[in-house]
């Protein structure tokens, strides 16, 4: 595919959704790092690598079955670089963003996914995250 194709062609040319149904999630990128997309209509750029069209939304899911945080650390020992997801965690959850920030190294975070994926309680953590660090990106541009 050429840059600047539309994704809704790029879907086209794999055969469309398969059995022709409507899927609930669409990302830009893979199941783990992948960002949703709105709209089909976009162009490809070149650093877009796959098209990923889920049946079903995980974070939808888990968000109906996460439950309390049952500090089993796994998610610290996964993260690859050395992050403390849990904490991460209960500060965003606290909007306590000059915590995240400063003291976690929460803006560090690389949105892999390991840890939600690890996570034995559903919790999605890489997801609060992204809205932890777009809400301090959005601090420091008002000031
Ligand atoms: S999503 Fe962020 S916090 Fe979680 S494992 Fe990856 S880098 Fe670490
Ligand atoms: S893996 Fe999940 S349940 Fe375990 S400490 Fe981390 S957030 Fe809590």
């Amino acid at each position: 595919m050429k840059v600047g194709t539309q994704f809704s062609e790029a879907l086209e040319a794999a055969g469309g959704f398969a059995d022709g149904a409507e899927p609930e999630k669409i990302l830009c990128g893979g199941p783990m790092m992948g960002f949703a997309m709105s709209s089909l209509e976009a162009a490809i750029c070149k650093n877009n690598n796959a098209l990923t069209v889920l049946r079903e939304d995980p974070v939808s899911i888990a968000m109906e079955q996460q439950t309390a945080c049952l500090r089993c650390g796994r998610c610290n020992q996964v993260c690859p670089l050395g992050l403390t997801p849990q904490m991460m965690a209960a500060a965003a959850e606290r909007k306590d963003y000059e915590r995240f920030e400063k003291k976690l190294y929460g803006m560090e975070c690389v949105a892999c996914g390991t840890c939600t994926f690890i996570c034995p309680a559903k919790r999605p953590l890489m997801q609060l995250f992204k809205q932890a660090k777009a809400e301090v990106m959005a601090r420091k541009r008002r000031g």
